[in-house]
């Protein structure tokens, strides 16, 4: 029996992680850890208890979106379907409003991101209004989710994927590859979670910064190419009969010196804004006292501990060195692929594996606004590639 199951297990397992949108699991579930250090005490002893659960259901949206078709677009926002040369001067900001301007089922297919933030966030008040555990928990990884996904340029942009701009494989490298071979090297301390007034305006400000990044995700990428040559370029794996392109570790090091800094400034900023809406929300619900919904109702001496040790290694920046990040206690390696380092072996294949974040990346957390790689229809109706700006 085993040997007919397992093979099915690996499949299934691999499925879910071949889709997997912004930030990849790693990224999404040290944003949500993090995002728990960030809290004030009055939060920090509930949240600690249940960091498990909810580092787990952080990466719950990416894993259904194979079975919920109307998930995928909660994911991102294409702002520059909107208009190339401004669309958050054309995007109202408020769901009702947008969606008179550009009807819903274009909102649904160019993304809905903010407004789901929003929809979340209201979900987990009512959570705490309601003192329901199970939900707050839920609402608050998914929460973290998606706002984690607003803080990736690559989730602005219809060129989600590079695939405009012949950089297929750009959005994994940089949400996926980047910050799982680099860790060591980021910095994930980040401001202390404080009441946000108006929420929607906090996320639409994260969404506009994240385009702006947009500009560097590109050009950076199209620098390396400049001076490495196609065959070091991307790395060929095969598995289950298909073969799947991602971008080599050559590479990834080479795009880290460009865009790192961006990579870790975004992965730093969005724990702060997951923080800072879980305390909103809670306020909102009018400070429930959250040690009732714990039993026993206070934090153990050994999770005291627990924290403490954790805490002062996030502070000194040594969290992922001392192996403590939940993201890096890997279930299991499901399957090495056979890999070939080179392209000379074999004719370019079709990639298998479409991601859907949004990655960006500049060493310099300076958004370029004013420049951005989108793509625009000629008059013929065909598509070209333009930047932004020029
Ligand atoms: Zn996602």
């Amino acid at each position: 029996m085993k040997k007919t199951i397992l093979p099915l297990l690996l499949a299934a397992l691999m499925l879910a992680h071949g889709t997997a949108g912004a930030w990849g699991f790693f990224g999404h579930r040290t944003i949500t850890q993090v995002a728990v250090y960030e809290l004030p005490s009055s939060l920090q002893a509930f949240y600690y208890r249940h960091m498990g659960d909810l580092v787990r259901q952080s990466t719950a949206p990416d894993e259904r979106r194979n079975d919920d078709p109307t998930e995928a677009p909660k994911h991102y926002i294409d702002m520059d379907h909107y208009s190339e040369d401004n669309p958050f001067g054309k995007m109202p900001r408020q769901y009702d409003k947008a969606a008179e301007k550009f009807k819903p089922d274009t909102l649904k297919k160019y993304g809905t991101v903010p407004w789901v933030v929003m929809e979340v966030k209201d979900n987990l008040t009512e959570a705490f209004r309601q003192r329901d555990t199970t939900a707050i928990i839920k609402y608050s990884a998914e929460l973290s989710h998606y706002v984690g996904d607003a803080f990736v340029p690559l989730h602005t942009t219809i060129n989600y994927d590079g695939q405009l701009t012949d950089q297929k494989g750009l959005h994994s490298l940089w949400e996926s590859q980047l910050p799982e071979r680099f860790i060591n090297d980021y910095k994930l301390v980040g401001e202390p979670a404080k009441y946000v007034k108006d929420p929607l305006a906090a996320i639409w400000e994260v969404i506009q910064q994240s385009y702006g990044f947009l500009g560097e995700t590109f050009d950076r990428a199209t620098k390396i190419e400049k001076t490495m040559k196609p065959d070091v370029r991307f790395t060929f794996s095969h598995r289950y009969g298909k073969t799947s392109r991602r971008y080599s570790d050559a590479f990834a090091d080479a795009y880290e010196k460009e865009v790192g800094g961006m990579v870790d400034y975004r992965l730093k900023g969005a724990p702060t804004l997951v923080s800072s809406l879980w305390l909103t929300a809670w306020q909102d619900a009018g400070k429930p006292d959250l040690n009732a919904l714990m039993t026993p109702s206070k934090p153990t001496k050994e999770e005291k501990e627990k924290l403490s040790t954790e805490l002062s290694a996030w502070k000194k920046n040594t969290l992922a060195q001392d192996q403590l990040l939940l993201a890096q206690q890997k279930v299991k390696k499901v399957e090495t692929a056979d890999e070939i380092k080179s392209a000379k072996e074999m004719a370019e294949p079709a990639a298998t594996e479409a991601p859907e974040g949004v990655p960006a990346s500049a060493p310099a957390p300076t958004p370029a606004t004013d420049k951005v790689k989108v793509k625009t229809k000629g008059k013929d109706g065909s598509e070209k590639v333009k930047l932004k700006g020029e």
